[in-house]
């Protein structure tokens, strides 16, 4: 190939598609807002982080749209500890996130989750932020972070307002955030101990049948004392399991506790079937999933289960 001209080379060449050539001027336009103006208000303007969604479902949108790119935005990029609370910003990418050593630290299991969540490229692209606005079911990092009971930081032009991330869906696809309203940042205090878990048709490179988070801190005689878990798959929307955790806080970890927890988490999901699976077994899905949560704190209850 050509040392110069190389892009126009290839295009001719046809190793390239044609629009290829035009993608140079077009990031110029939205960088110097060549593109249509967002309304005064900049609710016109369509947030778009590494656009591995958007770009997906809505192309024709995005095209016509004035954009607001927040992938390269510097202040939504870092990750850090302020006081005892992680703060991630909302543009920090997947990778950014599995080559962050201060998440490596408390998150021991952090690479093999990564291998889990879609592939380098896209994780190279896919930020946190718009995991949790796609507000997919069975979104990776929204499953993990409703888990770790994070408070979401929003900016509405400049007034900012927190929300817990577990309040944040309200049902498909509807989200307690006003048009115009960006997450500027994620916020959780590090579990003591942490277990994510997703089933796949495939291991890598899929989207979840049914995945599933669990912080639960124990004390010296076994006792729960705090519990927040959450299930993709089962439901409209990413599902923070509630009544589960409430039923799980205050009693001692047993197999009996255990067996009426998982009736208690099957009265708050309501999976259907679809191509990932039919509701049955999705709900089979959570239960072995919920046990593996469990099987890090303690195996002995859940091997008493798996028993029966
Ligand atoms: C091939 C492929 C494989 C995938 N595999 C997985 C997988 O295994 N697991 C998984 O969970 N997901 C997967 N995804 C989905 C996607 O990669 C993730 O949901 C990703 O985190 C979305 O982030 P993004 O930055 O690309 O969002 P975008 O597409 O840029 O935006 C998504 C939505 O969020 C809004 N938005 C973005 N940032 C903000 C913000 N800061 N404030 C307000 N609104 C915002 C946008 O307006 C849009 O509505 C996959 C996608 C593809 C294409």
């Amino acid at each position: 190939k050509p040392a110069e001209g190389t892009l126009e080379w290839l295009v001719a060449q046809g190793f390239l598609p044609a629009y290829f050539g035009g993608i140079e001027a077009r990031l110029r336009d939205l960088r110097s807002g060549m593109l249509p103006a967002p309304a005064a208000d900049g609710t016109g303007a369509l947030p778009l982080g590494g656009g591995t969604d958007l770009l997906v479902q809505r192309p024709g949108t995005v095209k016509a749209s004035a954009v607001e790119l927040l992938y390269d935005r510097s202040a939504l990029k870092t990750i850090s500890m302020e006081g005892d609370v992680i703060r991630i910003g909302a543009a920090v990418t997947v990778t950014q996130l599995l080559e962050s050593r201060l998440l490596q630290a408390h998150f021991p299991q952090l690479a093999a989750h990564g291998r889990l969540i879609s592939s380098t490229p896209i994780r190279n692209m896919a930020t946190v932020g718009g995991n949790l606005v796609n507000a997919s079911p069975i979104g990776d990092l929204t499953i993990f972070l409703l888990a770790l009971d994070a408070q979401l930081l929003l900016n509405n032009m400049g007034s900012t307002r927190t929300v817990a991330l577990k309040d944040f869906y309200k049902g498909y696809k509807q989200l307690d955030k006003a048009p115009g309203e960006l997450i500027e940042a994620i916020l959780f205090v590090p579990p003591a101990h942490f277990s994510f878990e997703k089933v796949s048709k495939r291991t890598h490179l899929d989207i979840a049948s049914v995945n599933s988070a669990a912080q639960v801190v124990t004390n010296s005689e076994g006792r729960i004392t705090a519990a927040h878990l959450s299930a993709g798959g089962v439901g409209p929307f990413p599902k923070y399991l509630a009544r589960t955790a409430g039923f799980l806080t205050g009693r001692r970890l047993s197999a009996e506790v255990l067996q009426a927890a998982i009736t208690v988490m099957q009265e708050e999901i309501s999976p259907i079937s679809d191509a990932r699976g039919t509701a049955e077994y999705k709900r089979l899905l959570l239960r072995q999933l919920f046990l593996a949560h469990f099987s890090g704190i303690d195996a002995a209850p859940v091997h008493q289960i798996l028993s029966l």
